[in-house]
């Protein structure tokens, strides 16, 4: 496959892809375009950056676009976060641009109220975060009645941040004969299982390996003890001439502490995490896509999916305990062909993570030094599998002291523990609505 003309897409998309600059499909593009125009359910496994998200708009509006609108949704889009359900929408709007289609977004933390008048105004393709899309179906605002697909995006996330119940109220709610896509990071035995819920013979697109991102990123890591990170992060910005960067921390606490300190060393910067208000969020975002702010600080659930144009740096401040999540972080860079750096801080306790990264990655990434921040006590020998364990653990405590002691915690550890549910409310939405 050579071009998006050769995938038989209709002139008025080829004209919006024509604008966009884009010719050619992507791997994942190629692949799940022809089954979904069949009408086929796929499960295909890509990350973001694969370019997924085309993947199923540009069929989706391809084929709503040559049937009648109805009132209520024909192609309902559940996502994990609020960022990613506004980025979808501008992907349905730059592609449909030529068509006339109606798209709108839904998800929590902002007034439910002009969503309902929205529906009511009628709607073709309707993205969504679960909590508020369950909210605007109990509240008599949104009838799924007429959703003839339904696709289940960044699955393996929505089941991490326990969005599965969620999920199956929804399913039960849109009529049994409708084409399903679900898209995943990973096909883990949970998402196999979800897959042989939901999906009726689904066709498997898989292009993307787990670590086929990690691929086109140079991953740099230098050793580095906890206390001189600050600093030594501060020294990177010069080192490494360091222009638009996301940098990852485990909690909500350490990411508003580490952006404060970049903003007294002169770094624009902002913090995202769950316990920002939507505003703040959506500030911070545009900011830094505006290139206003240098660093965005940032948790893990709140970076999920969220797609710069050629962001050239990821730095991981503290790794995660969670190997994926690693690969998700780093995959906010080199999109798209693009190329892109990841560097990481690894302290002395923090090794064990770094091993397990290196195993799911298959890449052996060499420790290097940062002048002037030369650990003293470094242990020769690599850590045990005990120690793994053991390290887990601590920072699972960690993250709950945190939590209980107010505002801390969070980010890294929620599949071993409630950590998720804090970030998911703020993700997601449904208990900031609910409490109201
Ligand atoms: P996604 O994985 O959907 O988040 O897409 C990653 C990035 O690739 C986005 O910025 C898209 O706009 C871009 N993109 C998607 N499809 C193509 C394509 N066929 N050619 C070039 N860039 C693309």
């Amino acid at each position: 496959m050579t071009n998006f003309a050769q995938l038989g897409l209709k002139p008025e998309i080829l004209k919006a892809l024509d604008k966009k600059g884009y010719t050619t499909p992507s791997p994942i593009q190629a692949s799940a375009i022809p089954p979904v125009l069949e009408g086929k359910d796929i499960l295909a496994a890509a990350q973001t950056g694969t370019g997924k998200t085309a993947g199923f708009v540009l069929p989706i509006i391809h084929q709503l676009s040559g049937a009648p609108s109805q009132r209520n949704p024909r192609a309902l889009i559940i996502t994990p976060t609020r960022e990613l359900a506004a980025q979808i929408l501008d992907n349905i709007k730059l592609y449909s641009e030529f068509l006339s289609l109606k798209s709108m977004v839904a998800f929590g933390g902002v007034n439910i109220r002009p969503q309902i008048k929205a529906l009511a105004s009628g709607v073709d393709i309707l993205v969504a975060t679960p909590g508020r899309l369950l909210d605007l179906i109990e509240q008599g605002a949104c009838k799924l009645s007429s959703v003839e697909t339904l696709v289940l995006d960044e699955a393996d996330r929505m089941l991490d941040m326990g969005f599965i119940r969620d999920i199956r109220k929804v399913v039960k709610l849109v009529p049994k004969k409708r084409q399903n896509l679900l898209f995943s990071a990973t096909f883990s035995k949970e998402i196999r299982s979800v897959s042989e819920e939901f999906l009726n013979n689904p066709t498997i697109v898989e292009v993307a390996v787990q670590n086929a991102t990690a691929d086109k990123v140079k991953q740099l890591a230098y050793r580095c003890d906890n206390t001189a990170k600050t600093k030594a992060l501060i020294q990177l910005f010069s080192d490494h001439e360091l222009s638009q960067v996301i940098i990852f921390t485990r909690t909500k606490h350490g990411a508003n502490r580490l952006s404060k300190n970049l903003e007294e060393a002169g770094i624009k910067s902002a913090a995202i995490h769950g316990n920002k208000s939507q505003g703040a969020r959506t500030r911070a975002l545009s900011d830094f896509k505006s290139q206003n702010i240098k660093a965005l600080v940032a948790t893990d659930i709140a970076a999920r999916g969220i797609d710069i144009a050629s962001l050239p740096f990821v730095v991981n401040f503290e790794l995660p305990n969670i190997p994926e999540d690693y690969v998700h972080r780093i995959g906010r860079t080199a999109r798209a062909g693009k190329e892109g750096t990841a560097i990481s801080l690894v302290s002395n306790d923090e090794r064990p993570f770094f091993s397990s990264i290196q195993k799911l990655t298959g890449n052996k990434i060499p420790l290097e030094d940062i002048d002037g921040f030369i650990p003293e006590n470094w242990p020769d020998r690599a850590p045990t599998e005990k120690e793994v364990m053991k390290a887990a653990e601590q920072r699972k405590q960690e993250a709950r002291k945190g939590r209980s002691g107010g505002g801390g915690g969070g980010g890294g550890n929620r599949r071993s523990g409630g950590g998720g549910r804090s970030e998911r409310g703020g993700n997601s939405d449904r208990r900031n609505t609910r409490r109201r």
